[in-house]
């Protein structure tokens, strides 16, 4: 049985191009023919093609249509919150005293070992409902809250059951996501197991499942140098690097991100200029987290504007991890990168769809050109536009499909 379709009584369609590096196609009275869950057609109604008009129709009901959001940088799956602590930090405590009391991560750390695969893909579950309500549709999700291999190991069997029931998203290995207790703050031996021992055998016991892996490069937790072996390893056993880089001070990790010929460096408050052109130079996706720096209560926000004038496809992402940015709310990041970032509403809508699919090697996502996956939002606004300037309201979309 055919499933064409054509989507119609649309008051405009928004899409990036994926030819041209930040445009965006902007298509009022548009229609959208789509065949096996793809993208065949999209232009405005009045030319729609003869082999077209007979196919059935589905009615818009008059809303602006935009591929789903992609998110590619989360923490999804840990044990436990950290309101407490949050509460805490809201009084006076600083983090050093909160993590001298064995507060901060390691709590989350003792949570998720804590964890059965069951309890953590109840949790995930729910949390994925959350950003698809939000119009997320594919999700890059980070293991890094075990430390050790045996929970890191059930972080990866819960993001497996997590795609066997469905849920679109692509999965990074990220046990060097700070150093193990057990180490007692040798860096050099924790790196060393994580390379040697923790990666190759999560990749043994979860073949298939992660297509990247991921270092926290930063003074105090991995030099650049122990991040290189690590993402070595990593690419040996065939995992696209990304880097957690320059967040807190500049420590050389977007350098590191283009000479390994990385998927993307991560946060990059701290960037050097020579590390942007290096990005530019070697297509690593700068990925931008402005909801952290809002939670972390910073000011260095990331320079989103220099990095585009650089050549830089810079993408967004929420960051949603239990300590720094527990946020699901793709438009919260929209708003923060259009009024924080210094970005326009049509870049920030193409960092948040386009680029973080590209980031993700996800060519059929981010945009609705022709052999694009069928996921499509329906958003019953005047003009997109609003989605930013109207800056609290909880704007949900209409699904077309899953
Ligand atoms: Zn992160």
């Amino acid at each position: 049985m055919s499933d064409r379709r054509v989507l119609v009584n649309l008051r405009g369609l928004l899409t990036p191009d994926p030819a041209r590096a930040w445009a965006v196609d902007r298509i009022p009275d548009a229609a959208l023919a789509l065949e096996g869950g793809r993208v065949a057609w999209l232009g405005r109604k009045e030319d729609l093609p003869a082999a077209w008009a007979d196919a059935p129709k589905v009615d818009g009901g008059g809303a602006w249509a935009t591929p789903g959001f992609v998110d590619p940088h989360t923490h999804l799956l840990f044990g436990g919150n950290r309101s407490g602590e949050f509460n805490r930090r809201l009084h006076g405590a600083t983090y050093q005293q909160i993590a001298a009391e064995g507060g901060g991560i390691r709590e989350t750390v003792r949570a998720t070992r804590g964890a059965t695969v069951h309890d953590l893909v109840a949790s995930g579950e729910e949390r994925l409902r959350a950003f698809r309500e939000r119009g997320v549709v594919h999700l890059e999700c980070k293991t890094g809250y075990g430390l050790e291999l045996e929970a890191e190991s059930r972080l990866t069997a819960a993001y497996a059951e997590l795609q066997q029931r469905g849920w679109s998203l692509d999965v990074t290995l990220l046990p060097a996501h700070d150093l193990a207790p057990e180490f007692g703050g040798d860096a050099e031996a924790n790196a060393c197991a994580v390379a040697e021992d923790w990666l190759p055998e999560l990749v043994k016991r979860h073949p298939g499942v992660a297509r990247f892996c991921d270092v926290f490069v930063e003074t105090g937790v991995y030099t650049a140098e122990q991040g290189r072996r690590i993402l070595g390893a990593g690419k040996r056993l065939g995992l696209i690097p990304r880097v957690h880089a320059d967040e807190l001070s500049w420590t050389g990790g977007a350098e590191l991100a283009a000479e390994l010929g990385a998927a993307s460096a991560d946060h990059l408050m701290f960037c050097s200029e020579a590390g942007m052109k290096a990005m530019a130079a070697a297509d690593v996706t700068p990925v931008l987290l402005p909801a952290t720096t809002l939670f972390l209560g910073m000011r260095d926000w990331a320079p989103a504007r220099k990095m585009i004038e650089a050549g830089c496809r810079v993408a967004l992402a929420t960051d949603f991890n239990p300590g720094s940015c527990p946020c699901v709310d793709p438009l919260t990041i929209l708003r923060l990168g259009c009024l924080q970032l210094r970005m326009t509403f049509e870049e920030a809508f193409t960092a948040l769809t386009l680029h973080p699919a590209r980031s993700l090697r996800r060519d059929d996502l981010g945009h609705l050109h022709p052999g694009a996956r069928a996921q499509v939002l329906l958003w019953d606004v005047e003009e997109m536009l609003e989605l930013v300037y109207w800056v609290g309201e909880p704007y949900r979309p209409r699904f077309l499909t899953r």
